[in-house]
């Protein structure tokens, strides 16, 4: 029972990342309005959509992936966020559900990482907002209810995956890797602490490196492309939260330290 409420609850907040994913990167609109008040509107003709026709995931089946008003058709990629956090928040409740406080930390992070992963993968940007909110979120958990003894090692996980992105993004003078993606890499390292970031570099790197082959490969990018490395970001440290920070066991260390080197 409270594996299927935990499962709506993600639908929910899906439902809610959606609308961070869509009106964040319109600075036109978060200058003028509250981001998450007023109506959602059909992109297409502007007409309000009702709280009926916004159910998650179900709504979309039933206008069958179109627009009542004007039939125009409805992003795939609202649905699969939705189900997508339904299926990470139901995942993180069987892996932390044990410690509320923890629980509502990851459930944070897998939210925040969420929409950061999509926004990027949109728009080849990560909103300042977005990081700010996590640095401070990360800081009050880590301080006041830390399950993670609050050490030196967060400062040090700052230093060091913020400092090796900020590194690239001096030697690539920013042309493959922008700001934003320092930034992003600086509050991962301090969420994490240092040994966890030594970690999450390597499996970004590993992630970045196999995404990197298949779009040479299929010819969908070349080698100037931008690489949107914020989704890739995020998709490491879901993955290395939710395989309780034993993600590298799996995989061969090996290898991957072979990969790194040659
Ligand atoms: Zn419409």
């Amino acid at each position: 029972m409270m594996i299927f409420l935990i499962f709506i609850f993600g639908l929910a907040i899906g439902s809610f990342l959606n609308v961070l994913i869509v009106r964040l990167p319109q600075p036109e609109i978060s200058k003028y309005r509250n981001i998450v008040g007023g109506h959602s509107r059909c992109p297409k003709c502007r007409k309000r959509i009702f709280w009926f026709e916004n159910i998650p995931v179900l709504s979309f089946f039933i206008l069958k992936g179109r627009c009542r008003n004007c039939g125009s058709k409805i992003s795939w990629q609202y649905p699969l966020v939705e189900l997508l956090t339904g299926f990470l928040f139901l995942v993180s409740f069987l892996m932390y559900g044990n410690s509320l406080v923890y629980l509502i930390y990851v459930l944070f992070l897998v939210g925040l990482l969420t929409a950061i992963a999509f926004i990027d993968l949109n728009n080849l940007l990560i909103p300042d907002s977005l990081i700010l909110v996590g640095f401070i979120v990360s800081f009050v958990f880590i301080f006041f209810a830390s399950h993670f003894s609050p050490t030196i090692s967060n400062f040090y996980g700052l230093l060091f995956f913020g400092g090796i992105l900020l590194f690239l993004f001096l030697m690539t003078k920013g042309r493959g890797i922008g700001l934003g993606d320092v930034k992003m890499a600086g509050w991962l390292g301090f969420a994490f602490g240092l040994e966890n970031s030594i970690s999450l570099f390597y499996l970004t790197f590993f992630i970045g490196f196999i995404v990197a082959i298949i779009l040479l490969v299929s010819k969908k990018a070349g080698l100037k492309s931008k690489v949107p490395l914020g989704s890739i970001m995020a998709l490491a440290s879901v993955l290395f939260l939710l395989s309780g920070f034993n993600l590298l066991d799996f995989i061969n260390s090996e290898l991957i330290l072979r990969l790194w080197l040659d």
